[in-house]
């Protein structure tokens, strides 16, 4: 650990929003780890969901603290809860957070991008304030993004299942213009690219050894600092089963359960923070996990038309008394779940801090993308890291758009026996899978690529303060 005599003072200005607001939690608790006062800025109602992480690094010696921004009285950006989303305006938040700026000067504020109104609002005060941008993103997702809108090589093709190749990459990366954002949501991707305009710099959760081509190519458009895996940074099991909102069922039923099988035998199923799922596809998922005859543990999350019965009659029932899964109908600890050694498997949406999380942990994956930089996320695990299967997600749906065309349950069944069966090529996946993940630990170790990069920007920064207000 550095020195606790730091005196560079960060602020984190996360999202409103559970894959987002997550890590830069972590993040910041693990800047004050390395010894910079940490200052989360975030509304009342968001600030419980953590509170409790922080209390217990208060009471380890870090600095850390939280300043909540007041909200007037009939806005309640509550509502948004974990769903909040690209769209979600926040741009009530910039009167209060200005005042807490002028007032506080930090060395830096680290911000999520999608607080849009924050850019201009940040660099025109003028108060020498380092903007960094943290947008969630990796390196690959992010340097895919600005390849296709820079090039737009998914305009050259004639159909939307026909593959296109993204041009100046380290790898051959493929894509279908079904895979790129809706033309809705496409002023998101720009406004991500923005973001970065006149920024000081990027904090990226990743690591080095993960993507070092792409952290290379990143390197050529912002300063970059490659922190992750953030979320290792969980070390007590209280920090890891409360991680974003109280789960819901208590862990040591699921850690019991657990226990209880072979190791590398089960697959965790999630569909992250705000993902949904049509009952029809909900159908086919169980059918396809029965018929694969694995152990699964199937956190199922929101349903669109809030139908109750979407599992075929008698399944639950069934699984329970087989002991073949465990559902969880609500938030899971899912740190805790994944680094159990019986999971040998992950089917995720690939949100990015699930991917980062799987990799940490060691665990291949299946592959469903449905939004945001999924696809490209996707792409990494099974095409670069070659540590997953894709399950067949073709078509780019924001997590509130219901998909015409579900994958199918033999579908699901090939993929999980890929994975999971036994065979060669899963054995393959399984030791590579493996392998990253003693890098990623490596990483955030003393000595290890993130945990030098943290070093370096607390020590940027307080040579910054030294050379431009010698006075604070
Ligand atoms: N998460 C969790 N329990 C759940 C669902 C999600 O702990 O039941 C956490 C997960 O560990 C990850 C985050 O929520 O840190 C989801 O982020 P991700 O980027 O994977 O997906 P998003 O929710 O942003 O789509």
């Amino acid at each position: 650990m550095d020195s606790l005599s730091s005196p560079v003072e960060m602020f984190f200005f996360p999202f409103v929003g559970g894959g987002h607001q997550i890590p830069m939690i972590d993040m910041a608790r693990m800047f004050a780890a390395h010894g910079a006062k940490c200052t989360i800025v975030a509304t009342p109602k968001h600030a419980l969901s953590f509170r409790e992480s922080i209390l217990r690094d208060q009471r380890s010696g870090h600095r850390i603290f939280i300043e909540t921004l007041s909200l007037p009285d009939n806005i309640d950006l509550a509502n948004t809860d974990m769903t909040a989303s690209a769209l979600t305006d926040t741009s009530m938040l910039q009167e209060p957070l200005t005042k807490l700026l002028l007032q506080r000067k930090p060395d830096c504020i680290v911000h999520d991008m999608f607080h849009h109104w924050a850019v201009g609002a940040i660099d025109n005060l003028e108060l020498n304030i380092s903007r960094i941008v943290f947008n969630g993103n990796g390196c690959f997702a992010g340097c895919i993004r600005y390849n296709v809108t820079k090039f737009r090589p998914h305009e050259t093709v004639d159909s939307k299942y026909e593959p296109f190749v993204v041009p100046e990459l380290p790898d051959r990366i493929e894509l279908t213009p079904s895979q790129m954002p809706v033309p809705a949501f496409q002023f998101v991707e720009d406004k991500m690219l923005k973001a970065t305009d006149n920024c000081y710099g990027v904090v990226v959760n990743s690591f080095y050894e993960l993507e070092p081509a792409y952290v290379e190519q990143s390197r050529k458009a912002n300063k970059a600092w490659i922190v992750g895996p953030v979320s290792l940074y969980n070390r007590n099991i209280a920090d890891k089963a409360e991680r974003g909102k109280k789960a819901a069922v208590d862990e040591q039923s699921i850690l019991s359960w657990l226990h209880s099988k072979e190791p590398e035998s089960v697959l965790y199923i999630s569909f992250g923070s705000v993902g949904r799922l049509s009952p029809a596809q909900i159908l086919e998922i169980a059918y396809g996990l029965q018929a694969s005859n694995q152990p699964f543990i199937w956190v199922v999350g929101t349903v669109f038309n809030g139908e109750e019965t979407w599992f075929p009659t008698g399944f639950e029932e069934k699984i329970k008394e087989s002991e073949q899964g465990l559902i969880i109908n609500g938030w899971a600890p899912q740190l805790l779940i994944l680094e159990h050694r019986s999971i040998g498997g992950f089917m995720t949406h690939c949100g990015w801090n699930s991917v980062l999380e799987g990799v940490s942990c060691g665990v291949p994956m299946i592959t469903w993308p449905k939004f945001a930089d999924q696809f490209y996320n996707e792409k990494l695990v099974t095409d670069v890291l070659k540590v997953g299967v894709k399950v067949g997600s073709l078509d780019w749906l924001t997590w509130n758009m219901e998909s015409q065309r579900t994958v199918g349950r033999d579908k699901v069944e090939a993929a999980v026996k890929r994975l999971m069966g036994g065979g060669e090529e899963g054995v393959e996946m399984r030791n590579k899978a493996k392998l990253v993940g003693e890098m990623a630990k490596k990483a955030v170790e003393e000595g290890g690529s993130s945990y030098k990069d943290v070093i370096c920007l607390i020590n940027e920064l307080e040579d910054r303060r030294k050379r431009s207000r010698p006075d604070v």
